[in-house]
């Protein structure tokens, strides 16, 4: 059994490929112009024409960000304000030899200074 190619809102003849004009009203069928071939027309919508895998990926691709997991609160006296705290965060140099930095952030006017071990 052939069944009607249809593209978008249009609907093709499968006997003669002739557009053909959608019923109006009721109408459950619609007869070809040049080879009267019936087709029989479903209305019935596809919910489930989006496969749900599509779905379950957009799910998987919220990710959660540790952009503070580095900081640390350290009691340290601000340069700027005088604060006695400031966030600290160890950058560890290229060469061992050269030791680490300690960049630190006032918690009060966000300055941020570094100290060299
Ligand atoms: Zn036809
Ligand atoms: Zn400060």
């Amino acid at each position: 059994m052939s069944r009607a190619h249809k593209i978008g809102s249009l609907l093709f003849c499968p006997d003669c490929g002739t557009l053909l004009n959608l019923p109006i009203g009721d109408e459950q069928t619609v007869v070809c112009e040049q080879c009267a071939h019936e087709e029989p027309i479903t209305t019935r919508s596809h919910p489930d024409a989006f496969p749900s895998a599509l779905q379950q990926k957009r799910k998987t691709q919220t990710k959660t960000h540790n952009a503070d997991e580095v900081r640390l609160k350290v009691t340290e006296l601000c340069p700027n304000c005088g604060h006695l705290e400031a966030y600290s965060e160890e950058k560890q140099l290229r060469s061992a030899d050269e030791g680490s930095t300690i960049l630190y952030t006032c918690v009060k006017c966000k300055y941020g200074w570094r100290v060299n071990n």
